[in-house]
């Protein structure tokens, strides 16, 4: 018989594993401990947006192979696998994970659990969590119930979630024993068919795998953010810089675009909590380095509060689009997005600022509700005296001069993400700027 697999916690990671695992064939039970998102997720409603994922959920739940429940009494008696994907947001006021929804989660599953199983951690953990949850489970389980327990990091991108978490470009798993591996071996049978590398090792290894990819990650953006800084005071071309450097297959272009940084939920709690951890491990220095990335990252805002009162000399007062809040294209999440708290800051500063963003718009006005939600680009560009591309969107990145005509009040451009062709809008009389460039008035 077909594994039957819970996901515990149905967020960004749970809801499009609990649906790619329908997809794949197993039966999936989703748990949460939000009422109102299991509440719309069994509905078929996703909270959320990520393409294709609406339409995997609405198969699933009418094939009958994907229900949601708030019960671990329920998941603990049903199924045989139990993923968890609940968050580990930053600690406020400290760089460390908090980690109390994972224990929570863990705890409620060991008390639970009534027919032998595996649980299998998938949240992005600090090293060193998965051992002291196996011990969490191990006192508190069930007398003559067999709960094993693996790490299996997750590295699924939010706009590719579906993709990333269907066809992987690698499956990393930390098991103790033959067992567990062989449980985890038949979950991502069809992935493996198709050759995906498959890496088994020690809890501690597939922790830190994901920690080190994001760690990497975030420098790489960083790296090419630290020469914007150079270009923007000597002039030079950003962008020829990263192709030149990128066709080098020992960098590789990706990861290599300037612009206004990184966000959102993973990147910058990650590298925050990998030096906390390593600190609390007698490490002070070994991570330090990770601390210029997020400076570097943060000075990319200030970048273009100061370009935008560079070109508009007082902020109070004047009128600024912006294009984009959520944290990347494709998405609607605004967790620690450079785009809104730009906006944020110039509000703060005195402007009106209306926003735009095709999906992000709800997010971001409950975060910030005092900004000019506004339902397209027209709307938002409506007498403005700058117009500021914080989000590479396809829409935004096909935008032409023409398209603005006679919408704005000046003819302003801050391209935060370095998508358009400036000489373009230089030639349609723009004063425009990108993030890496030199502003010359
Ligand atoms: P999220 O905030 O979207 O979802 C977390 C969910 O967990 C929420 O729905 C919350 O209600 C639920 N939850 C909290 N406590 C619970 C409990 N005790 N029992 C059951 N459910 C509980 O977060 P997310 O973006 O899905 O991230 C989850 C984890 O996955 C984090 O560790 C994150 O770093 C990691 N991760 C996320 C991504 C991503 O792109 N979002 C990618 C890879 C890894």
């Amino acid at each position: 018989m077909s594994l039957r697999i819970s996901v515990i916690g149905t967020g960004y990671l749970g809801a499009t594993h609990a649906a790619c695992m329908a997809e794949l064939g197993f039966e999936v039970l989703g748990l949460d401990v939000d009422q109102a998102k299991i509440d719309s997720l069994s509905r078929g409603e996703l909270p959320f947006h990520e393409p294709g994922l609406p339409e995997l959920l609405l198969k699933h739940i009418a094939s009958g192979r994907l229900r949601f429940t708030t019960s671990y009494e329920e998941v603990g008696a049903w199924a045989d696998v139990h993923f968890i994907g609940v968050g580990t947001p930053q600690k406020a006021g400290d760089n460390a994970a908090d980690l109390t929804y994972v224990d929570a989660a863990t705890l409620s599953l060991a008390r639970n659990i009534t027919k032998d199983a595996l649980i299998v951690g998938k949240s992005t953990v600090p090293v060193g969590t998965a051992r002291r949850l196996q011990q969490l489970v191990i006192k508190n389980k069930n007398d003559g119930v067999d709960v094993g327990f693996a790490w299996n990091p997750e590295f699924l991108r939010e706009g590719f979630a579906v993709l990333d978490t269907l066809t992987p470009d690698r499956l990393v798993v930390g098991v103790e024993n033959a067992e567990a591996e062989a449980v985890l071996r038949e979950v991502y049978a069809t992935a493996l068919a198709a050759n995906t590398p498959f890496i088994s090792t020690d809890f501690e290894t597939a922790e830190l795998v994901k920690v080190a990819a994001n760690a990497f990650l975030a420098t790489k953006i960083s790296f090419i953010n630290a020469f914007s800084e150079v270009t923007e005071a000597v002039g030079g071309d950003i962008g020829t810089l990263a192709d030149a450097i990128g066709h080098d297959t020992r960098i590789g272009r990706r990861f290599l675009n300037a612009g206004v940084g990184f966000g959102g939920g993973c990147l910058p709690k990650d590298i925050r909590a990998l030096q906390a951890r390593v600190s609390e491990l007698g490490l002070e220095r070994t991570m330090r380095f990770l601390s210029e990335v997020d400076e570097i990252n943060l000075r990319r805002r200030d970048r273009v509060v100061f370009l935008a009162e560079d070109m508009l000399g007082e902020l109070a007062g004047k009128k600024i689009a912006v294009l984009g809040v959520a944290f990347k294209p494709d998405s609607d999440d605004v967790r620690d997005s450079p785009a809104l708290d730009v906006a944020a800051r110039l509000f703060n500063a005195g402007a009106d600022v209306n926003v735009y963003d095709p999906q992000a718009n709800a997010n971001a006005a409950q975060r910030f509700p005092r900004l000019n939600y506004v339902g397209s680009i027209a709307n938002a560009a409506h007498d403005a005296d700058l117009v500021i591309l914080l989000t590479e969107w396809a829409e935004f990145k096909s935008l032409s001069p023409t398209d603005l005509d006679g919408m704005v009040r000046g003819k302003r451009f801050i391209d935060g993400r370095n998508v358009l062709a400036m000489g373009v809008w230089q030639d349609a009389g723009w004063d425009i700027t990108a993030l890496g460039h030199k502003h010359l008035d």
